[in-house]
């Protein structure tokens, strides 16, 4: 079956909506979290335990999997679903983003791209040919166009001429697939600039895909600058197809994009994390091996309903840190990943956007702020970006909605 996606609400107030989709792996709703599992599993966690936490779609990179364990590999054992056991929706990535990353020896140009393998050296090369026929072989249900991640700061002429790679590559990505069971993205580039953003929603809407990208943020820029960038691209979009806002970010962000008109996002944050230690919690981050935890039976985070604040106390979340042993992460990353206790659904991220969309919106004026309407109405900038300056604002959204605390953006690389 082919993706189908729905809008089942709007806010009157601002841009945001609820949405379901329909893949041939089953559905998932919008606005939509995506947990990163970079080599076909995110790490510490089963796909069981994915579900129990209301994931209902993840996503894993094509780059990793590509070079370890091999894309026919993957095939030949039945494809990326059953290879690591998840039959629901799920998303790759192009590998473009990874090559560029991970690899100082890369070479662009408009067939594609070669780089050198951080695991073992050897030589490769992706064109957008290429990058379409792993993603078959691994058969996500959402496949992404090979792009340029245009760097930051980037000038007027070098963002162009990266736009123009893209919108190159993305044609050559349309024309080269071959299952129609998937869905395939359009990333948008265009680095800042508004004109350059502009002309390539214009192009990649003309080539026509099943949903569109928003690339080339949270890339070193300022968040009043990302703020801008989003609110300028998405209403250029096609309103009846999904929107994804790749590799954002912290909560705050994503409430700020989800009330632009953002369906979908990814970020290694929860996850990551939770490996070092640092857990979320409503006061702020609680790093786990710290002294004054030693002797304390507390939870984690007392009222958290997750199985790890539900059983165990910080003093043995920080002896089995301190000790190295593997359930520590699996702990952690249960409790980054705000597990609702079994029946409740969906997680926090995907929550916050029925709950804004039930309660009345993002708040009324469009100018200024008023705390009138919906548990978030007072704290939204209504204007892009000018007022996020406050903190106490940040953390009151935060725990509102996600019950942690909002930390610098990262992305799996
Ligand atoms: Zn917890």
């Amino acid at each position: 079956m082919f993706m189908q996606f729905e809008i089942l609400k709007s806010d009157k107030n601002s841009s945001a909506r609820l949405g379901k989709c329909h893949t041939a792996h089953g559905v998932f709703h919008t606005p939509a979290f995506m947990a990163v599992g970079t080599q076909g599993t995110v790490k510490a966690l089963t796909p069981e335990d994915l579900r129990e936490m209301g994931a209902e779609i993840i996503l894993s990179n094509t780059y990793h999997l590509y070079l370890r364990p091999g894309h026919e590999r993957i095939r030949q054992l039945g494809g990326l679903h059953r290879f690591m056991h998840w039959d629901y929706p799920l998303l790759t990535d192009s590998g473009g983003f990874q090559v560029f990353s991970l690899n100082s020896l890369v070479k662009i140009s408009e067939e594609g791209v070669e780089f050198q393998s951080h695991l073992d050296g050897s030589r490769h090369g992706i064109t957008p040919e290429k990058a379409v026929e792993i993603q078959e072989a691994l058969g996500a249900d959402i496949i992404m166009c090979l792009d340029e991640c245009t760097p930051y700061p980037a000038g007027h002429e070098e963002a162009e001429r990266s736009m123009e790679l893209t919108l190159n590559w993305s044609r050559r990505c349309r024309d080269s697939r071959r299952r129609l069971d998937q869905a395939l993205f359009g990333i948008v580039q265009g680095g800042m600039y508004p004109d350059l953003r502009k002309r390539c929603v214009e192009a990649l809407r003309e080539m026509g895909f099943d949903g569109y990208a928003i690339g080339g943020v949270s890339v070193g820029e300022s968040k009043e600058k990302m703020v801008e960038v989003v609110s300028q691209t998405v209403p250029l979009l096609p309103s009846d197809q999904l929107r994804y806002l790749m590799g954002v970010g912290t909560p705050f962000d994503i409430v700020q994009a989800v009330q632009q008109g953002v369906d979908m996002f990814d970020c290694v944050l929860p996850t990551r994390n939770a490996r070092n230690g640092m857990l979320f919690t409503k006061r702020g981050r609680l790093v786990i091996k710290n002294a004054r935890y030693a002797d304390d039976d507390s939870p984690v985070e007392p009222g958290c309903s997750c199985y790890t604040c539900r059983n165990y106390s910080r003093a043995y979340l920080r002896h089995l840190y301190l000790a190295e042993e593997i359930l520590a992460m699996r702990l952690n990353t249960v409790h980054n990943h705000g597990r609702d206790p079994p029946g409740h659904g969906r997680r926090p991220v995907e929550r916050m956007g029925q709950n804004l969309l039930c309660s009345g919106g993002f708040g009324t004026g469009r100018r200024k702020r008023t705390r009138a309407t919906g548990p978030l109405g007072g704290f939204f900038p209504q204007k892009a970006g000018r007022e996020e300056k406050s903190g106490a604002g940040e953390n009151c959204v935060y725990e509102m909605i996600l019950s942690k605390r909002p930390l610098p953006l990262e992305r799996e690389s």
